[in-house]
Protein backbone atom coordinates (compact mmCIF):
# COMPACT_ATOMS: atom_id res chain seq x y z
CA UNK A 1 0.00 0.00 0.00
CA UNK A 2 1.19 3.60 -0.70
CA UNK A 3 0.49 6.94 1.27
CA UNK A 4 0.14 9.53 -0.92
CA UNK A 5 -0.30 13.13 0.48
CA UNK A 6 -1.89 16.07 -1.60
CA UNK A 7 -1.08 19.69 0.21
CA UNK A 8 -3.51 22.81 0.48
CA UNK A 9 -2.94 24.20 -3.06
CA UNK A 10 -3.82 20.80 -4.18
CA UNK A 11 -7.09 20.48 -2.63
CA UNK A 12 -7.32 24.28 -2.99
CA UNK A 13 -10.91 24.29 -5.29
CA UNK A 14 -13.63 22.87 -6.19
CA UNK A 15 -11.78 22.45 -9.50
CA UNK A 16 -8.40 20.98 -7.51
CA UNK A 17 -10.46 18.74 -5.44
CA UNK A 18 -12.01 16.99 -8.88
CA UNK A 19 -8.46 17.02 -10.08
CA UNK A 20 -6.86 14.79 -7.28
CA UNK A 21 -9.94 13.05 -7.12
CA UNK A 22 -8.88 11.89 -10.52
CA UNK A 23 -5.41 11.31 -9.17
CA UNK A 24 -7.67 8.84 -6.61
CA UNK A 25 -9.35 6.82 -9.01
CA UNK A 26 -6.07 6.21 -11.10
CA UNK A 27 -4.19 5.04 -7.68
CA UNK A 28 -6.80 3.29 -6.18
CA UNK A 29 -6.84 1.31 -2.88
CA UNK A 30 -4.24 3.88 -1.16
CA UNK A 31 -4.07 5.81 2.03
CA UNK A 32 -4.46 9.63 0.81
CA UNK A 33 -3.88 12.54 3.43
CA UNK A 34 -4.97 15.57 2.64
CA UNK A 35 -3.78 18.99 4.13
CA UNK A 36 -6.97 21.52 4.88
CA UNK A 37 -7.93 23.86 1.17
CA UNK A 38 -5.07 26.03 1.22
CA UNK A 39 -5.88 29.45 3.16
CA UNK A 40 -8.13 27.99 5.57
CA UNK A 41 -5.89 27.24 8.37
CA UNK A 42 -4.55 30.53 8.18
CA UNK A 43 -8.04 31.90 8.47
CA UNK A 44 -8.60 29.62 11.45
CA UNK A 45 -5.21 30.97 13.07
CA UNK A 46 -6.89 34.04 12.64
CA UNK A 47 -10.84 33.14 13.91
CA UNK A 48 -8.27 32.11 17.28
CA UNK A 49 -6.67 35.47 17.59
CA UNK A 50 -10.14 37.16 17.36
CA UNK A 51 -11.66 34.53 19.99
CA UNK A 52 -8.45 35.05 22.64
CA UNK A 53 -9.26 38.78 22.31
CA UNK A 54 -13.11 38.72 22.73
CA UNK A 55 -13.16 40.35 19.40
CA UNK A 56 -16.99 38.75 18.33
CA UNK A 57 -17.39 41.05 15.16
CA UNK A 58 -14.21 39.85 14.09
CA UNK A 59 -15.06 36.25 14.52
CA UNK A 60 -18.05 36.61 12.84
CA UNK A 61 -16.88 38.05 9.83
CA UNK A 62 -13.87 35.82 9.44
CA UNK A 63 -16.11 32.63 10.02
CA UNK A 64 -18.46 34.06 7.15
CA UNK A 65 -15.92 35.28 5.15
CA UNK A 66 -14.58 31.17 5.34
CA UNK A 67 -18.34 29.63 5.04
CA UNK A 68 -18.79 31.77 1.87
CA UNK A 69 -15.91 30.42 0.40
CA UNK A 70 -16.82 26.68 1.38
CA UNK A 71 -20.08 27.51 0.20
CA UNK A 72 -19.38 28.19 -3.14
CA UNK A 73 -16.87 25.59 -3.21
CA UNK A 74 -19.77 22.59 -2.45
CA UNK A 75 -21.99 24.19 -4.74
CA UNK A 76 -19.30 23.99 -7.77
CA UNK A 77 -18.18 20.37 -6.59
CA UNK A 78 -21.38 18.55 -6.40
CA UNK A 79 -23.36 17.92 -9.23
CA UNK A 80 -26.30 16.17 -6.53
CA UNK A 81 -28.38 18.18 -4.21
CA UNK A 82 -28.41 15.19 -1.74
CA UNK A 83 -24.11 15.68 -1.91
CA UNK A 84 -24.55 19.36 -1.76
CA UNK A 85 -27.29 19.48 1.35
CA UNK A 86 -25.27 17.33 3.06
CA UNK A 87 -21.81 19.06 2.62
CA UNK A 88 -23.57 22.37 3.12
CA UNK A 89 -25.27 21.36 6.50
CA UNK A 90 -21.81 19.70 7.51
CA UNK A 91 -19.78 22.90 7.14
CA UNK A 92 -22.37 24.96 8.85
CA UNK A 93 -22.55 22.97 11.61
CA UNK A 94 -18.25 23.26 11.91
CA UNK A 95 -18.68 27.13 11.25
CA UNK A 96 -21.76 27.05 14.35
CA UNK A 97 -19.24 25.21 16.25
CA UNK A 98 -16.16 27.61 16.02
CA UNK A 99 -18.36 30.34 16.55
CA UNK A 100 -19.76 28.92 20.04
CA UNK A 101 -16.43 29.35 21.05
CA UNK A 102 -16.95 33.22 21.82
CA UNK A 103 -19.29 32.25 24.63
CA UNK A 104 -16.80 30.05 26.50
CA UNK A 105 -13.22 30.30 27.84
CA UNK A 106 -10.63 30.28 25.35
CA UNK A 107 -7.22 28.64 25.65
CA UNK A 108 -5.01 26.97 23.67
CA UNK A 109 -6.64 23.74 23.96
CA UNK A 110 -9.56 24.87 22.25
CA UNK A 111 -7.30 26.93 19.46
CA UNK A 112 -6.08 23.00 18.87
CA UNK A 113 -9.30 21.96 18.15
CA UNK A 114 -10.45 25.11 15.64
CA UNK A 115 -7.38 24.77 13.78
CA UNK A 116 -8.37 20.80 13.12
CA UNK A 117 -11.63 21.57 11.12
CA UNK A 118 -9.49 22.69 8.23
CA UNK A 119 -8.20 19.22 7.62
CA UNK A 120 -11.36 17.64 8.65
CA UNK A 121 -13.60 19.75 6.20
CA UNK A 122 -11.06 19.17 3.34
CA UNK A 123 -10.99 15.08 3.68
CA UNK A 124 -14.90 15.18 4.07
CA UNK A 125 -15.77 17.01 1.29
CA UNK A 126 -13.12 15.09 -1.00
CA UNK A 127 -14.50 11.54 0.44
CA UNK A 128 -18.19 12.49 -0.55
CA UNK A 129 -17.37 14.09 -3.88
CA UNK A 130 -15.38 10.46 -4.42
CA UNK A 131 -18.91 9.06 -3.30
CA UNK A 132 -20.78 10.99 -5.41
CA UNK A 133 -18.99 9.89 -8.78
CA UNK A 134 -19.00 6.23 -7.31
CA UNK A 135 -16.07 5.84 -5.93
CA UNK A 136 -16.21 3.48 -2.54
CA UNK A 137 -14.38 6.17 -0.40
CA UNK A 138 -13.58 5.22 3.05
CA UNK A 139 -12.96 8.55 5.78
CA UNK A 140 -10.14 7.12 8.17
CA UNK A 141 -10.36 9.37 11.26
CA UNK A 142 -7.00 10.68 11.94
CA UNK A 143 -7.74 11.31 16.04
CA UNK A 144 -7.89 7.39 16.00
CA UNK A 145 -4.70 6.88 15.64
CA UNK A 146 -2.65 10.11 15.36
CA UNK A 147 -1.11 10.65 18.93
CA UNK A 148 1.34 12.19 20.87
CA UNK A 149 3.74 10.95 23.15
CA UNK A 150 4.53 12.80 26.78
CA UNK A 151 7.07 14.43 25.13
CA UNK A 152 4.88 15.85 22.19
CA UNK A 153 6.16 13.62 19.73
CA UNK A 154 4.16 10.98 17.42
CA UNK A 155 3.73 7.72 19.35
CA UNK A 156 4.51 5.63 16.43
CA UNK A 157 3.32 2.42 18.52
CA UNK A 158 0.28 3.55 18.79
CA UNK A 159 -0.10 4.78 15.21
CA UNK A 160 0.79 1.46 14.27
CA UNK A 161 -1.48 -0.52 16.42
CA UNK A 162 -4.42 1.97 15.84
CA UNK A 163 -4.12 2.59 12.36
CA UNK A 164 -4.09 -0.88 11.36
CA UNK A 165 -7.70 -0.98 13.45
CA UNK A 166 -8.98 1.77 11.51
CA UNK A 167 -8.02 0.71 8.40
CA UNK A 168 -9.48 -3.03 8.90
CA UNK A 169 -12.80 -1.25 10.01
CA UNK A 170 -12.81 0.10 6.22
CA UNK A 171 -11.71 -3.20 4.30
CA UNK A 172 -12.61 -3.66 1.14
CA UNK A 173 -12.73 0.12 0.29
CA UNK A 174 -11.52 1.62 -3.43
CA UNK A 175 -9.42 4.02 -1.65
CA UNK A 176 -8.94 5.89 2.40
CA UNK A 177 -8.86 9.44 2.81
CA UNK A 178 -7.28 10.64 6.30
CA UNK A 179 -6.71 14.11 7.53
CA UNK A 180 -3.35 15.45 8.16
CA UNK A 181 -1.69 17.59 10.52
CA UNK A 182 -4.57 16.93 13.04
CA UNK A 183 -3.59 14.41 16.11
CA UNK A 184 -4.51 13.95 19.76
CA UNK A 185 -2.09 14.35 22.56
CA UNK A 186 -0.88 12.07 25.49
CA UNK A 187 -4.15 13.88 27.27
CA UNK A 188 -6.49 12.97 24.69
CA UNK A 189 -7.17 16.29 23.48
CA UNK A 190 -7.17 17.45 19.64
CA UNK A 191 -3.78 18.55 18.88
CA UNK A 192 -1.53 18.92 15.52
CA UNK A 193 1.88 18.38 14.33
CA UNK A 194 2.71 21.98 13.48
CA UNK A 195 2.07 24.30 10.70
CA UNK A 196 2.86 22.23 7.35
CA UNK A 197 2.42 19.38 9.04
CA UNK A 198 0.56 16.83 6.83
CA UNK A 199 3.89 15.93 5.09
CA UNK A 200 5.02 14.94 8.45
CA UNK A 201 1.20 12.67 9.20
CA UNK A 202 2.69 10.86 5.74
CA UNK A 203 5.87 9.88 6.99
CA UNK A 204 4.52 8.69 10.37
CA UNK A 205 1.53 6.83 8.60
CA UNK A 206 4.01 5.43 5.71
CA UNK A 207 5.98 4.19 8.55
CA UNK A 208 3.45 2.90 10.49
CA UNK A 209 2.22 0.44 7.53
CA UNK A 210 5.42 -0.42 6.16
CA UNK A 211 4.32 1.83 3.15
CA UNK A 212 5.64 0.60 -0.32
CA UNK A 213 6.20 4.61 -1.10
CA UNK A 214 5.04 7.55 0.19
CA UNK A 215 4.31 10.06 -2.01
CA UNK A 216 3.86 14.33 -1.19
CA UNK A 217 2.15 15.19 -4.19
CA UNK A 218 2.40 19.29 -4.46
CA UNK A 219 0.97 22.09 -6.84
CA UNK A 220 4.26 23.37 -7.98
CA UNK A 221 3.23 26.51 -9.38
CA UNK A 222 5.45 28.43 -10.94
CA UNK A 223 9.50 29.14 -10.37
CA UNK A 224 10.77 29.43 -7.05
CA UNK A 225 14.19 30.61 -6.32
CA UNK A 226 15.12 27.80 -3.58
CA UNK A 227 13.65 25.36 -5.16
CA UNK A 228 16.39 22.77 -6.55
CA UNK A 229 14.45 21.71 -9.88
CA UNK A 230 14.83 25.06 -11.01
CA UNK A 231 18.22 25.94 -10.01
CA UNK A 232 19.67 23.30 -12.08
CA UNK A 233 17.66 25.56 -15.30
CA UNK A 234 16.42 22.86 -17.25
CA UNK A 235 17.15 19.96 -15.59
CA UNK A 236 14.47 18.50 -12.34
CA UNK A 237 16.37 16.36 -9.64
CA UNK A 238 15.22 13.06 -10.27
CA UNK A 239 16.75 11.41 -7.03
CA UNK A 240 18.18 12.48 -3.69
CA UNK A 241 19.75 10.29 -0.56
CA UNK A 242 17.25 11.32 2.39
CA UNK A 243 20.68 13.47 3.91
CA UNK A 244 21.06 15.18 0.67
CA UNK A 245 17.31 15.82 1.16
CA UNK A 246 17.57 16.79 4.69
CA UNK A 247 20.40 19.16 3.87
CA UNK A 248 18.09 20.81 1.39
CA UNK A 249 15.34 20.94 3.45
CA UNK A 250 17.20 23.59 5.42
CA UNK A 251 17.13 25.56 2.40
CA UNK A 252 13.68 26.02 2.29
CA UNK A 253 13.97 24.07 -0.77
CA UNK A 254 10.62 23.23 -0.50
CA UNK A 255 10.85 19.89 -1.09
CA UNK A 256 9.27 18.65 1.81
CA UNK A 257 9.12 19.31 5.26
CA UNK A 258 12.10 18.87 7.11
CA UNK A 259 10.26 16.38 9.81
CA UNK A 260 9.01 14.09 7.59
CA UNK A 261 12.38 13.11 6.55
CA UNK A 262 13.47 10.74 9.62
CA UNK A 263 10.46 8.44 10.15
CA UNK A 264 10.68 7.41 6.31
CA UNK A 265 14.47 7.09 6.34
CA UNK A 266 14.73 4.59 9.45
CA UNK A 267 11.79 2.72 8.21
CA UNK A 268 13.74 2.55 4.69
CA UNK A 269 10.92 3.80 2.79
CA UNK A 270 11.22 5.77 -0.85
CA UNK A 271 9.15 9.02 -0.66
CA UNK A 272 8.07 9.80 -4.04
CA UNK A 273 7.47 14.17 -4.96
CA UNK A 274 4.83 14.40 -7.29
CA UNK A 275 3.26 17.21 -9.00
CA UNK A 276 -0.69 17.38 -9.24
CA UNK A 277 -0.25 19.71 -12.35
CA UNK A 278 2.09 17.08 -14.26
CA UNK A 279 0.98 13.82 -12.72
CA UNK A 280 2.73 11.73 -15.53
CA UNK A 281 6.43 13.27 -14.35
CA UNK A 282 8.64 11.26 -12.24
CA UNK A 283 9.19 13.55 -9.81
CA UNK A 284 11.84 13.21 -7.33
CA UNK A 285 12.37 10.13 -5.65
CA UNK A 286 14.19 10.40 -2.13
CA UNK A 287 15.51 6.99 -0.47
CA UNK A 288 18.55 5.75 1.26
CA UNK A 289 20.61 5.30 -1.76
CA UNK A 290 23.72 7.91 -2.14
CA UNK A 291 24.50 8.07 -5.91
CA UNK A 292 28.28 7.99 -5.81
CA UNK A 293 30.24 10.94 -6.73
CA UNK A 294 26.74 12.86 -8.09
CA UNK A 295 26.20 16.75 -7.06
CA UNK A 296 22.69 16.86 -6.86
CA UNK A 297 21.45 20.24 -6.61
CA UNK A 298 22.35 24.13 -5.46
CA UNK A 299 20.21 26.14 -3.32
CA UNK A 300 20.21 29.34 -1.51
CA UNK A 301 18.84 30.41 2.08
CA UNK A 302 18.44 34.17 1.95
CA UNK A 303 18.10 36.84 5.61
CA UNK A 304 21.25 35.43 6.91
CA UNK A 305 23.74 37.68 9.47
CA UNK A 306 27.14 36.57 10.01
CA UNK A 307 28.58 37.33 13.35
CA UNK A 308 32.47 37.36 13.95
CA UNK A 309 34.03 37.50 17.53
CA UNK A 310 38.00 38.33 17.35
CA UNK A 311 40.35 37.40 20.29
CA UNK A 312 43.44 37.33 20.88
CA UNK A 313 42.91 35.71 24.25
CA UNK A 314 41.44 32.78 21.80
CA UNK A 315 44.85 31.87 21.08
CA UNK A 316 46.04 28.16 23.17
CA UNK A 317 42.92 28.98 25.52
CA UNK A 318 40.16 26.01 25.92
CA UNK A 319 36.31 26.74 26.56
CA UNK A 320 36.41 29.61 24.61
CA UNK A 321 34.01 27.95 22.00
CA UNK A 322 31.25 27.06 24.63
CA UNK A 323 31.19 30.51 26.21
CA UNK A 324 30.59 31.84 22.45
CA UNK A 325 27.86 29.39 21.69
CA UNK A 326 25.75 29.23 25.26
CA UNK A 327 25.22 33.14 24.64
CA UNK A 328 23.32 31.73 21.27
CA UNK A 329 21.55 29.11 23.38
CA UNK A 330 20.59 31.18 26.18
CA UNK A 331 18.64 33.99 23.21
CA UNK A 332 17.56 30.19 21.68
CA UNK A 333 19.38 31.19 18.98
CA UNK A 334 20.71 28.17 16.39
CA UNK A 335 23.48 28.73 14.54
CA UNK A 336 23.71 27.26 10.90
CA UNK A 337 27.29 27.83 9.64
CA UNK A 338 30.54 28.33 11.68
CA UNK A 339 34.49 28.92 10.82
CA UNK A 340 37.20 29.21 12.92
CA UNK A 341 40.53 30.23 13.54
CA UNK A 342 43.34 30.21 15.86
CA UNK A 343 41.96 33.54 16.70
CA UNK A 344 38.38 34.28 15.85
CA UNK A 345 35.32 32.54 14.97
CA UNK A 346 32.55 33.46 12.39
CA UNK A 347 29.38 32.23 13.09
CA UNK A 348 26.05 32.35 10.73
CA UNK A 349 22.37 33.15 12.44
CA UNK A 350 18.54 33.05 10.41
CA UNK A 351 17.11 34.56 13.63
CA UNK A 352 17.70 37.69 14.48
CA UNK A 353 15.40 38.56 17.11
CA UNK A 354 17.81 38.55 19.80
CA UNK A 355 20.70 40.15 17.78
CA UNK A 356 21.11 43.76 19.87
CA UNK A 357 21.47 41.06 23.29
CA UNK A 358 23.41 38.29 21.28
CA UNK A 359 26.65 41.04 20.04
CA UNK A 360 26.13 43.10 23.42
CA UNK A 361 27.21 39.37 25.62
CA UNK A 362 29.67 38.71 23.10
CA UNK A 363 31.44 41.53 23.39
CA UNK A 364 32.94 39.98 26.93
CA UNK A 365 34.94 38.18 24.80
CA UNK A 366 36.23 39.82 21.69
CA UNK A 367 35.79 42.54 19.01
CA UNK A 368 32.22 41.73 17.36
CA UNK A 369 31.80 42.25 13.82
CA UNK A 370 28.12 41.79 12.29
CA UNK A 371 27.46 41.45 8.24
CA UNK A 372 23.75 41.99 7.41
CA UNK A 373 21.79 40.16 4.75
CA UNK A 374 24.09 38.00 3.41
CA UNK A 375 23.22 34.41 2.18
CA UNK A 376 23.85 30.67 2.42
CA UNK A 377 24.41 28.83 -0.85
CA UNK A 378 25.01 25.61 -0.51
CA UNK A 379 25.62 22.26 -2.69
CA UNK A 380 24.30 18.96 -2.06
CA UNK A 381 25.42 15.91 -3.25
CA UNK A 382 27.90 13.21 -2.85
CA UNK A 383 30.76 14.74 -1.03
CA UNK A 384 32.68 12.31 0.49
CA UNK A 385 35.80 13.97 1.89
CA UNK A 386 38.05 10.90 -0.32
CA UNK A 387 36.24 11.94 -3.57
CA UNK A 388 38.47 14.55 -5.59
CA UNK A 389 37.53 17.45 -7.38
CA UNK A 390 34.54 18.72 -6.00
CA UNK A 391 35.85 21.41 -3.25
CA UNK A 392 38.23 22.64 -6.03
CA UNK A 393 35.79 22.81 -9.22
CA UNK A 394 33.14 24.60 -5.90
CA UNK A 395 35.64 27.28 -5.37
CA UNK A 396 36.88 27.86 -8.95
CA UNK A 397 33.21 28.52 -9.58
CA UNK A 398 33.08 31.15 -6.72
CA UNK A 399 36.16 32.97 -8.30
CA UNK A 400 34.55 36.44 -9.33
CA UNK A 401 32.13 36.56 -5.96
CA UNK A 402 33.08 37.73 -2.65
CA UNK A 403 33.04 34.70 0.19
CA UNK A 404 32.52 35.92 3.58
CA UNK A 405 32.74 32.03 4.78
CA UNK A 406 32.92 28.67 3.83
CA UNK A 407 31.53 25.48 5.35
CA UNK A 408 33.24 21.92 4.08
CA UNK A 409 33.25 18.37 6.03
CA UNK A 410 30.47 18.94 8.21
CA UNK A 411 28.52 16.13 6.77
CA UNK A 412 29.17 14.50 4.15
CA UNK A 413 26.62 16.08 1.50
CA UNK A 414 27.09 19.59 1.59
CA UNK A 415 29.35 22.73 1.31
CA UNK A 416 28.27 26.13 1.69
CA UNK A 417 29.33 29.70 0.89
CA UNK A 418 28.35 32.75 2.95
CA UNK A 419 27.68 35.23 0.50
CA UNK A 420 26.27 39.06 0.10
CA UNK A 421 22.51 38.45 -0.75
CA UNK A 422 23.22 40.50 -3.96
CA UNK A 423 25.61 37.89 -5.44
CA UNK A 424 23.12 35.07 -4.78
CA UNK A 425 21.68 34.68 -8.25
CA UNK A 426 25.38 35.03 -9.31
CA UNK A 427 26.80 32.92 -7.12
CA UNK A 428 24.10 29.96 -7.94
CA UNK A 429 24.46 30.22 -11.73
CA UNK A 430 27.90 29.80 -11.55
CA UNK A 431 28.11 26.77 -9.58
CA UNK A 432 25.32 25.48 -11.44
CA UNK A 433 27.27 26.21 -15.30
CA UNK A 434 30.49 24.45 -13.47
CA UNK A 435 28.74 21.79 -11.59
CA UNK A 436 26.33 20.76 -14.14
CA UNK A 437 27.69 21.50 -17.14
CA UNK A 438 29.12 18.40 -18.35
CA UNK A 439 26.36 16.36 -17.17
P1 LIG B 1 0.04 23.76 1.37
O1 LIG B 1 1.24 24.28 2.09
O2 LIG B 1 -0.92 24.80 0.98
O3 LIG B 1 -0.52 22.61 2.13
P2 LIG B 1 1.78 22.40 -0.37
O4 LIG B 1 2.44 21.89 0.85
O5 LIG B 1 1.44 21.38 -1.41
O6 LIG B 1 0.47 23.16 -0.01
O7 LIG B 1 2.68 23.51 -1.08
C1 LIG B 1 2.87 24.80 -0.52
C2 LIG B 1 3.40 25.77 -1.58
O8 LIG B 1 4.74 25.47 -1.91
C3 LIG B 1 2.63 25.73 -2.88
O9 LIG B 1 2.40 27.05 -3.29
C4 LIG B 1 3.53 25.03 -3.86
O10 LIG B 1 3.38 25.61 -5.13
C5 LIG B 1 4.90 25.29 -3.29
N1 LIG B 1 5.76 24.13 -3.50
C6 LIG B 1 5.67 22.97 -2.85
N2 LIG B 1 6.63 22.11 -3.26
C7 LIG B 1 7.36 22.76 -4.20
C8 LIG B 1 8.50 22.41 -5.00
N3 LIG B 1 9.10 21.24 -4.90
N4 LIG B 1 8.97 23.33 -5.83
C9 LIG B 1 8.39 24.51 -5.92
N5 LIG B 1 7.34 24.90 -5.19
C10 LIG B 1 6.81 24.05 -4.35
N1 LIG C 1 -3.10 22.81 7.10
C1 LIG C 1 -1.89 22.83 7.86
C2 LIG C 1 -1.14 24.12 7.63
O1 LIG C 1 -1.56 24.93 6.83
C3 LIG C 1 -1.02 21.63 7.62
C4 LIG C 1 -0.47 21.48 6.22
O2 LIG C 1 -0.94 22.10 5.27
O3 LIG C 1 0.46 20.69 6.05
O4 LIG C 1 -0.15 24.33 8.26
MG1 LIG D 1 1.56 22.22 3.15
Amino acid sequence: MKVLKFGGTSVGSAARIQHVAGLVKENGAQIYVLSAMSGTTNSLVEIAGYLYNKNIDGVRDTVSTLAGKYKRTIDELYSTEEYKSKAFTYVNEIFEYISSFSKQLFTQAEEKVILAQGEIISTHLMTWYLQECGVNACLLDALEFMRLDLQGEPDQDYIAAHIKKTLAACKGADAYITQGFICRNSQDGIDNLQRGGSDYSASRIGAAIGAEEIQIWTDIDGMHDNDPRIVKDTRPVRHLSFDEAAELAYFGAKILHPTCILPAKYANIPVRLLNTMEPKAPGTLIDNKTERGAIKAVAAKDNITAIKIKSSRMLLAHGFLRKVFEIFESYKTSIDMICTSEVGVSVSIDDTRHLGEIVHDLKRYGTVTVDLDMCIVCVVGDMDWENLGFETKAMSAMKDIPVRMVSYGGSNYNISFLVKEEDKGAALKALSDCLFSER
